[in-house]
């Protein structure tokens, strides 16, 4: 386990917004929600969903993103679930 008792929190830096980008903005839910429009942008697991309304939950990719595995992340879909 975690020596805090939880998983560490994922670091808002700019390396982990770049790794970010790679996987968010060519999903398909970044691109049907048009997500680079709204706040957020990025790194959702870490800031939070995305300001965007009425979304659908389509083709998350962060399984696959090293920060997911990294931070000992579940779920996915960051950018919707608030
Ligand atoms: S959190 Fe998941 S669903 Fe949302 S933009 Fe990133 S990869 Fe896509
Ligand atoms: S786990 Fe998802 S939201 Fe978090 S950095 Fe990776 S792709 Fe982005």
């Amino acid at each position: 386990m975690f020596e805090s008792g939880k998983p560490p929190a994922v670091e808002i830096t700019d390396e982990n917004k770049e790794i970010c980008r790679k996987y968010c903005t060519i999903c398909q839910n970044y691109k049907k929600h048009d997500l680079g429009r709204n706040e957020p942008k990025e790194l959702f697991c870490g800031c939070g969903a995305s300001s965007a309304q009425n979304m659908k939950e389509i083709g998350c990719f962060c399984p696959a993103c090293p920060l997911f595995t990294k931070y000992h992340l579940r779920g996915g879909y960051y950018c919707v679930r608030r």
